[in-house]
This record gives C-alpha cells, structure tokens and sequence, in this order.
C-alpha cells in the first residue's frame, strides 16, 4: 500500500475461520501472496494454539465503535455492501466511522445502516491519490461537491505531513471542515497536527494511528493539545497477547477519555478482518478497569463523533433536496443515443469519478477523467469482433465530455486496426462501441480519448493477444 506505516505489518493475525478464505478472493496477484502469507501466520497460530479471539464471556460481549472503517472502490466487488454491514453485526459495533475512496462506498454504507455507520468524507476519489492530494487543486472541487451533496461528522482520513499541511489545498480542507463543522482524522505526524491546530486552534483533530508514535510522544501531544484524540488502529503492540503494555497503560491512565480503537480497512480483505478486531481489541481491554475498556472500546468514539454528526445530520433534514429532486439527480441527464462525432450534442456530466464497473470491467484514471468499461465477449480473441461498453466520467464538477475516440494500435507495429469502430453514446458518460477487431496477435493498446472542456484526455489500457 502507499501508506506510510513505519511498522510493516502489525496488525495481529485475524483468527479466520477455515471457511472463509481471505485469499481466494484476492485477485492481484501481490494481494494474493500477502493473502497467503496472512492465511499461513493465521493456520500457523491456530495449529500452535494461539489464536486470539477473546474469551467466552458471561455477559453481553463489549461494544465496539470501529472508528477506522474504509470501503473504497475496489472493496464493493469483493465483499458487497449487505455483507459488510453482516460484518460490522457480527463484531457487535455500536458505530463506524467510514470514509472511501471514492466516497460512494461510504454512501452506500450508510444507505444500508444510517443507525450504524457514520460518514467521513476522505479527499481521494481513487487508490493513488494519498501522496498527491495535497497537491492536487481539483481535491478541492471533490470536498465541494460532495459536502454539498451530503452531510458527515468528519473530514478524512487523509495522510498529511509535516510543512505539507500548510499548502494551500490542505488548507482549504481545514477551512472547509471548519465552515462544516467536521472532525479532522488525519494520518499525520506530530509537526502536521501541530500545523493543522495552528491554522485552527478549535479544530477537533481524530490523530489517526496515534500518529504510529511511542506513548510517551502521543502522550506529549494529548497534553499540548486538549481538542486531540488519538486512535488505535493498524496498531498491536498496546495490547498483544490479552495484556496492555505498561507504557500504553500510562497514557490510557492519563488521557482516558481521548483514545479508540479501528480496524483500518485499507484493503477490501481487510473487511473480513473487522469481528477479529473487535475480538481482539475486547481481549485486550479486559485488562483494563472495566470503565476505561468502555470508553475506549466505544463511549469516547462515541462522544467525540455523535454530538457533531447530530448536529449536522440535523441540517441536513433542513437543507438537502428530497432524493428523486432535480438536484437530487443532477448529471443524470443527458443526450442520450447521439452519435459521437464532430458536432455532437455535448454532455455537461457532473460526476466525479465513475460507479464501480462490476466483475470482470476495467477502470482507468487520469488527471481529468475515469473510465470504466468491459468488453464483449469479456475475453478478446484474435481476428474477432467485439464491443466495448463503458462509461467516462469527467473529475470535475461541470466538466464537460465533448467528443470521445476509440483506437486500438500495436505500439511495436505503429499501426492500428483495420476497422473503424462505431461509437455510440448512451446517457451520462455512458458509451457503446462496435465492430472493434484485432487482427494479429502481440501487444495491443486500447485507446481512450475523450475530449473534456476543449482538451483530450488519452486513457490507454494494454493487452497481450496470443
Ligand atoms: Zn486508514
């Protein structure tokens, strides 16, 4: 993952049933390995007795408020949103705090289980964006959009360092949160938290990892910093074995109201994860007296996020169009069935990022665009006709799709096919192409070139033909 994590891998092994393979759903092959390397730590402990679900307990087992939930676009074909939420049943969770990549997984958790979920809204539209948000100024037409569709308790979680959170998009993140009243979970060192207080000194900062700092050094924060809270996920070594190290003792002791715990779902296998955190986090806080366990395993979770997510869920009623309103349905309507070609009808889309294309559709992102398409027959052979559907979807609001072409050449050849396909555009984005054909076996490159507000916008996907 691009995540910055000075600790490569300390999650505790998840107690996984044998039936429920994590790995046999993995489909990159990188994922699957570490998927198999997990399965085998995971066989490993159970062989050797150690695995570590929490003891049967009398009493109705420990709520949890998960606080570091992410559901991002490549998680919605692996595990399907319903069965999410059976997870999140299963762990027995009083609350999640979600946020995605982009954030209609967060949406789509929430439509399940408003009583459950708690939406964060994150400033990556896609996996990749973590290193370049800060960056990037189209970040913050994708905050505007959204906090003008929907409302959250927070803004987050993002990854932010050091003199980093003074440039100017992180900025206006912070002035938005502010102007929405929105907890910041940021997954920053110290010298950003720092930077973000100093630009906002009422925030309400959730330090996402407790910043992977030792205790002493978040312990020092929580002192300075009376509006910092700090969460545990992604983290082990505060609790390993059913025993709270001391050090962590200390600052659970000092600072009892300010930390929680969270799975951290940065990967779609990770979701299946969520029932042996909890498992986990309730074995370890047995530790603890049984009013601190409480606050961390939910009630501080509890009282940092649900006043604030109250009050603006309350808003919302007042302000937010009925669904099925104009507004409601915004970018959904377009020319449909008109033949791209010069002069066409252009289509002002208002979406930022495209819907999950489904198994077995392909997704490709630009600076200015994403496209999402799939093909049939699903699998290209040579000499073969076949058809591309998909959808473009500009990454800005009120961006407009003007024109698109579709190509195909043999980068090694410098040529192309022999056809010219047929492009037709169907709705929003949405297109249809027809009588592609690739007469040769070798590297292909399929060419996407929608034109956005006068400029194209090349998106290239690459295949081999045996
Ligand atoms: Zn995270």
């Amino acid at each position: 993952m691009t995540d910055a994590r000075p600790t490569p891998a300390p999650a505790p092994a998840p107690a996984l049933p044998a039936s429920r393979s994590m790995c046999c759903r993995a489909r990159a092959p990188s994922r699957a390995a570490a998927c198999l390397r997990r399965l085998a730590l995971t066989l490993a402990a159970v062989v050797l007795g150690t695995s570590v679900t929490a003891p049967a307990q009398a009493a109705d087992p420990l709520p949890i408020a998960d606080a570091h939930i992410h559901y991002s676009h490549d998680a919605w074909d692996v595990v399907p949103t319903a069965e999410v939420i059976g997870l999140m049943r299963k762990a027995g969770l009083r609350l999640a705090l979600v946020s995605s990549s982009d954030d209609e997984g967060t949406q789509r958790l929430y439509q399940a289980a408003p009583a459950l979920i708690v939406p964060s809204l994150r400033p990556y539209r896609s996996r990749g964006e973590i290193s370049t948000w800060a960056r990037d100024e189209t970040v913050v037409r994708h905050l505007e959009e959204r906090l003008a569709r929907y409302r959250y308790a927070a803004i987050g979680e993002f990854h932010l360092y050091g003199a980093d959170a003074d440039l100017p998009v992180p900025r206006r993140l912070v002035q938005l949160a502010r102007q929405h009243n929105l907890i910041l979970h940021a997954h920053s060192d110290a010298d950003a938290v720092e930077r973000l207080f100093a630009q906002w000194p009422q925030a309400r900062i959730l330090w996402a990892h407790a910043g992977f700092e030792r205790p002493e050094a978040v312990r020092a924060m929580l002192r300075r910093h009376p509006r910092l809270w700090a969460d545990l996920a992604f983290r082990s070594e505060h609790g390993s074995g059913g025993k709270v190290d001391a050090s962590w003792r200390e600052a659970f002791v000092e600072f009892p109201d300010r930390f929680m715990v969270g799975t951290d779902t940065f990967t779609p296998e990770r979701l299946y994860y969520i029932p042996e955190h909890a498992a986990w986090a309730r074995a370890w806080l047995t530790d603890l007296p049984i009013d601190l366990a409480e606050r961390i395993a939910w009630r501080n979770a509890q009282a940092l996020v649900m006043p604030v997510w109250q009050a603006n869920r309350a808003q919302a009623q007042e302000t937010q169009p009925p669904a099925g309103s104009a507004d409601a349905k915004a970018g959904a309507t377009v020319a449909s069935g008109a033949t791209v070609s010069a002069g066409a009808a252009s289509a002002r889309a208002s979406a930022i990022g495209c819907a999950d294309p489904g198994a077995g559709g392909q997704r490709l992102t630009s600076a200015r665009a994403e496209l999402v398409f799939r093909t049939t027959p699903a699998r290209i052979a040579v000499g073969q006709r076949f058809s591309v559907l998909g959808t473009v979807c500009p990454r800005q609001a009120g961006a407009v799709l003007e024109d698109l072409h579709i190509d195909a050449t043999m980068p090694e050849h410098q040529h192309g096919m022999n056809y010219a396909p047929r492009i037709v555009r169907q709705g929003s984005g949405d297109f249809r192409a027809d009588g592609l054909l690739m007469h040769m076996p070798g590297r292909w490159q399929l060419r996407f070139e929608p034109r956005i507000d006068g400029r194209p916008e090349p998106l290239l996907h690459e295949l081999v033909l045996r």
